[in-house]
């Protein structure tokens, strides 16, 4: 339907679902109901107004997953202003950029947040929530009570966000999503990732990144499901929340699978309410899955998607038992896709049986954004004539239609003419008993070739490095063997979850 986020979600409240519980932090006693949230977020609006912001204004939000992240990411659409989020480990300098690149004038932040974000906007123009530093407060707005202004919006044409990539392969680019692109993405996954009223969602991946924003806030809400806010991924807290709030959908990605996989705290706690875990935006290797999904008894699947597709693009169906685990799931609804061999710009045709050859994805859909804010270039470099993004990931597909992601086109490892993915080395380095966590990028050796190099984390100091790659070699094709290794104490990753190799190569 062509709607705007605000009366897609919320149009017909209040209706049964007006008393339930929307959003309540992790650890709270008390929430926020339907009726409650869109009363603030029409105070919200009401109050951003009467600061001056109009429709097409932009307002930058800066703040951890909270309640109030909820109603104040939903009060700025409901004003007609666009949204740009903020990633809350973002450093003064990073947050200068994203304000002036966005054209944001005004900005919302928390007290424990303010010192990067004051500076860059006139005091007046910053509204810290908790009212640190005498600034004006989200209580001072609603205490204003206030009603949201009436604005038109073409939800075609009307920028709802502006998030940023996530930053894994350069700077992160600002995206440019309307209001139909957000209400197309819920409207194409609520169907196979079946959320409903009676489930309570762990929101633990930042609402400030395109994940969190559309599947944890939106779909959730959509559902009338039960938001439950972390600020932060604290394996304890995340654990002891899940159990005493019964949580019944875990959003995650792979860097909590593996610590739901591996750590002695998970064995503590009941986490018998939970029925699915759905693990996206980076790589999940099957035995991880399995392991995850073992201890936890319950389903462990996979989405795929970018910030540029609002931002599902495929998906692990609820009923679909009979998808090859590794799988990132079938192309959701409403979109089309094709696979490009990079080398002919050819098409690579869908297998009668078995796995196509790997090829780059391209989709195209109404969930697909309008281009990369004020990069025109990039823009025609990504989104051709005939609106398919291309998404720079290689993929296969089997005949039944289950896509696979390989790895990104740029980080696969070029190797006297092979092609060596770096989360094939990655997940078999997890494998093994004494591997913590792995991340491998291809380095020039001697020769000036490229090889392939393993940075490592052990749990045993006893392991060393040619046995590690002996153990590697015996398991892999010649060309693909790991030829340097390195030991260090983390695998630097994003606030997405996604490994940063670009800071190991800086290495
Ligand atoms: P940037 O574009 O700024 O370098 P980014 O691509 O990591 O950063 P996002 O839009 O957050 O920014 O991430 C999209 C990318 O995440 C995809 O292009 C893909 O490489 C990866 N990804 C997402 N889901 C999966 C998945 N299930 N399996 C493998 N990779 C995934
Ligand atoms: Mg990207």
């Amino acid at each position: 339907p062509d709607l705007s986020v605000h009366d897609f979600l919320f149009g017909d409240l209040p209706d049964d679902a007006g008393h339930r519980v929307a959003v309540i932090a992790a650890g709270a006693e008390r929430g926020t109901t339907y009726t409650e949230l869109v009363e603030q977020i029409d105070g919200i609006a009401g109050a951003l107004a009467a600061r001056g912001v109009v429709p097409g204004d932009v307002v930058a939000l800066h703040s951890p997953n909270s309640p109030a992240f909820v109603a104040l990411f939903h009060g700025i659409l409901r004003a007609g202003a666009t949204v740009t989020t903020v990633n809350s480990l973002y450093t003064s300098a990073e947050i200068g950029r994203q304000l002036a690149d966005a054209g944001a004038t005004l900005a919302i932040t928390v007290g424990a947040l303010s010192p990067a974000m004051l500076g860059h906007l006139p005091d007046e123009r910053v509204m810290v929530v908790d009212g640190a530093d005498g600034h004006e407060s989200l209580a001072d707005w609603l205490a204003e009570g206030r009603s949201a202004p009436s604005v038109t919006i073409d939800p075609a044409t009307h920028l709802a966000v502006l998030p940023y990539s996530s930053g894994t392969t350069g700077l992160a680019k600002g995206v440019m999503l309307t209001h139909r692109n957000l209400v197309a993405n819920v409207a194409q996954t609520i169907g196979i990732i079946t959320l409903g009223p009676q489930d309570r969602v762990a929101a633990v991946l930042p609402f400030f990144h395109i994940y969190g924003m559309t599947v944890l806030l939106n779909l959730s809400l959509f559902a009338r499901a039960q938001l439950v806010t972390f600020p932060r991924f604290d394996l304890a807290q995340f654990l002891g929340a899940v159990a005493a709030q019964r949580c019944t959908y875990l959003f995650i990605a792979p860097p909590i699978a593996l610590a739901l996989a591996r750590h002695p705290l998970v064995a503590e706690h009941d986490l018998s309410s939970v029925h699915t875990i759905l693990s996206g935006a980076a790589p999940l290797d099957g035995t991880l899955a399995d392991a995850v999904a073992d201890r936890i008894g319950c389903r462990v699947v996979q989405g795929y998607g970018m910030t540029e597709m609002s931002p599902v693009s495929h998906v692990v169906p609820a009923d679909r038992t009979d998808i090859p685990r590794g799988s990132v799931g079938l192309l959701v609804p409403n979109m089309a896709c094709r696979l490009v061999d990079p080398a002919s710009g050819g098409d690579i045709e869908p297998p009668t049986d078995g796995m196509s050859a790997p090829g780059e994805l391209w989709c195209q859909g109404p969930n697909v954004m309008t281009g990369y804010l004020g990069d025109d270039e990039a823009t025609r470099e990504t989104l051709d004539a005939d609106g398919f993004l291309h998404t720079g990931d290689i993929a296969t597909v089997d005949a039944g239609g289950a896509f696979f992601i390989v790895d990104r086109l740029k980080e696969l490892i070029k190797y006297h003419g092979y092609q060596v993915p770096p989360a094939e080395l990655e997940a078999l380095l997890l494998a093994h008993p004494d591997v913590q966590d792995a991340a491998v990028i291809g380095v020039p050796d001697d020769e000036g070739e490229e090889v392939p190099k393993a940075f490592v984390v052990r749990s045993s100091e006893h392991l060393e490095a040619d046995a590690l790659m002996a153990w590697v070699a015996e398991r892999v094709a010649p060309h693909k063997k790991v030829r340097r290794v390195e030991f260090i104490d983390s695998v630097p990753k994003s606030a997405s979850g996604k490994i940063l190799r670009k800071d190991l190569r800086a290495r």
